[in-house]
This record gives C-alpha cells, sequence and structure tokens, in this order.
C-alpha cells in the first residue's frame, strides 16, 4: 500500500519519465528520513531502471525487486563503521566487474549520513563515472554529513511526503486497530515509520485523550496543581518514563493548538486530529491567535528543558502557566 502510494507520487512519475525519456544519471542522493518511504522508494525506482515497461510493478523483474530477490539489485549496509572502506572497495568491484542483461544494475548504499569521509572518498570516482549499466543510490536522512564533492556529482532526489490521512489509510489496511491508527496517524506528521511504532503503544490512545482532556479543563492557575497529577502528564503506570511520556504529551498538544490555530484562521490546511472539532471549537474560543502561537512557542522551551533534565514537575508547571498567561495577556 506504500508502495502504491509511491507510484502516485509526482517524485515517482518524474523518474519515470525521464527513464522513458533516456534522460536519467547514473549517480543520485535520495534524501529524506522516514525509513518505511525510503525502502520502498528505492524499490520502486530499481523496477523503473530494471522492468521494459518502465516498473510495471507485475512482471517477474518487478516482483523479485519488490521482494528483495532481484540479482541486479544490491543493497550495500556494511560501509558504516569499521570495515567501511573495505567494503566500499568491494562494492566497486562488484560494480566494475558483473554484467547481467538488463538494462540496469542498481546499487544502492545505505546510510549516507553516517559514511566517514574515507569511505566517501573512496566511492568518489565510481560515483562520478559508473559503468554505462549501473546506478547508484546513496540514501541519506539529510546531507550535512555528505562531501561536497558527492554532492556536486549527485543527482539529488527527495522521498515523496505524504499526509497523515494516507499514514491513516496504510495503518488500518494492516490491521492497526482504528482509534489507535487514528492518533498514531495523527502523531506522525506523515512519516509511516514513526507512525507503525507509535501503533505498537497501546496506552497512546488513551494519553491523546487525556491530553483533550487536560487542555479542556485547563482554564485558571488553580488548575494547574490538579494537572500535575493528570494522566496527561503523570501517569501511574509511565512511573520512571516519566520524560518520555511527557514529550509525547508535548507533542499531542501542539498538534491540538496548531488545530485550532488552524480553525481560527479559517486556512485551508487539513486537521492533523481527527474528528474533533467540537473539542477545537471550545479551545478556539479560551485562545486568541497570538495566545496559541505563544503557547506553541512554549512547548518548545518545555521540550528543551526536559532534553536538558529540569524536573517534569516543574516543567510541566511552568508550560501550563505560560500558557494560563498568555491567554490572559493576549485576549481577543
Ligand atoms: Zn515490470
Amino acid at each position: 500500500m506504500i508502495y502504491d502510494l509511491i507510484v502516485q507520487s509526482n517524485e515517482y512519475k518524474e523518474f519515470q519519465n525521464d527513464a522513458k525519456h533516456g534522460r536519467l544519471a547514473h549517480a543520485f542522493l535520495v534524501l529524506g528520513v522516514d525509513a518505511l518511504v525510503q525502502e520502498m522508494y528505492i524499490k520502486a525506482l530499481s523496477t523503473v531502471l530494471i522492468c521494459k515497461d518502465f516498473g510495471c510493478g507485475k512482471c517477474k523483474e518487478c516482483r523479485a525487486i519488490l521482494e528483495n530477490k532481484h540479482l541486479a539489485v544490491r543493497t550495500y549496509d556494511n560501509l558504516v563503521g569499521a570495515g567501511g572502506v573495505k567494503a566500499a572497495a568491494d562494492l566497486i568491484d562488484d560494480v566494475f566487474m558483473t554484467s547481467f542483461d538488463y538494462p540496469n544494475r542498481v546499487y544502492i548504499i545505505r546510510q549516507g549520513e553516517n559514511l566517514s569521509a574515507a569511505v566517501q572518498n573512496k566511492l568518489l570516482k565510481t560515483y562520478e563515472e559508473p559503468p554505462q549499466d549501473a546506478v547508484i543510490f546513496l540514501l541519506a536522512s539529510s546531507d550535512a554529513n555528505i562531501l561536497s564533492t558527492i554532492k556536486s556529482r549527485a543527482t539529488k532526489l527527495y522521498l515523496p511526503m505524504f499526509s497523515t490521512k494516507d499514514v491513516l489509510d496504510v495503518l488500518i489496511s494492516r490491521g492497526v486497530e482504528k482509534d489507535l491508527a487514528e492518533v498514531a496517524s495523527t502523531l506522525s506528521g506523515g512519516r509511516f515509520d514513526v507512525a507503525f511504532n507509535l501503533a505498537e503503544d497501546e496506552e497512546l490512545y488513551q494519553q491523546y485523550l487525556d491530553v483533550f482532556d487536560a487542555l479542556l479543563n485547563l482554564k485558571s492557575s488553580s488548575d494547574i496543581v490538579g494537572m500535575l497529577s493528570h494522566d496527561a502528564f503523570f501517569k501511574g503506570s509511565q512511573y520512571g518514563k516519566n520524560t518520555e511520556y511527557i514529550l509525547k504529551s508535548l507533542d499531542f498538544i501542539e498538534i491540538i493548538f496548531k488545530d485550532v490555530l488552524i480553525l481560527k484562521t479559517n486556512s485551508n490546511i487539513e486537521y492533523m486530529t481527527i474528528k474533533k472539532e467540537k473539542e477545537l471549537k471550545i479551545l478556539a474560543e479560551k485562545y486568541s491567535i497570538t495566545a496559541l502561537a505563544m503557547a506553541i512557542e512554549s512547548i518548545g522551551f518545555a521540550r528543551e528543558q526536559l532534553n536538558f533534565n529540569v524536573t517534569p514537575i516543574s516543567v510541566v508547571e511552568k508550560l501550563l502557566f505560560a500558557i494560563l498567561e498568555n491567554a490572559y495577556i493576549y485576549k481577543e
């Protein structure tokens, strides 16, 4: 199903179109963070390079690629860390010594963001001038650690982006229970890898409801004390994992406030939360646009404090106080 979304994406169609017109480069730097999309996107691009119909998705070659079984598609995970230079040398040998009857051979190098400069230098010449039938994909979450010499020779590709709705549909089609799928996709920000991780957290949906409850009941500073034992922030079963738990609550608060902003500004952006219009409207009456923007900023500050080991209780207390204070100062 992620595959179906990918082959409908503009990124994929553009690549396919370039392949049909013989305009493709041979060295690509593929950037993006979603591990599941990355894996499927590269498979889809490989089918374009090897299938005689440029990625029909159904023929023997396409199926073998999608099942990770195709001889002419080789993935390298071992260029990171000790032994990386040796592994790069093996890859280069393979690039120059192998030949098949396919239009292309595909080399996939993972974790580009973690490759040492020595490994990148070793790859440089091959990356620059691979044999006519070899295509190299260097995959990386970002290009911050990629040498400029590599970057200047690479054609950059970006992973297609998806909506939380796309993520929701895929989760449900994979049998994730509906409530949990809704909240996992809401929190995922459109990332499939994040969503699938979250979907394994059975308590997540309850936490999401608890955070809504806390925000709806936060009316004056006298409510703050009660919030310090509210399940939205401090739940008995989460003892010892408080920071991690609260970070998720902060994500929820941010998503909720952003949705309230969307509501108040009548913008066309889709809500991240699903079927919570009633609650969003109640919150929209409590907070002005400025107060919401300030609240979102204070969430960022709260995250930083948690990461600097400020005690969770004091972080939550300060955050809630800041939210209320801004609501008061920036009344409509
Ligand atoms: Zn095919």
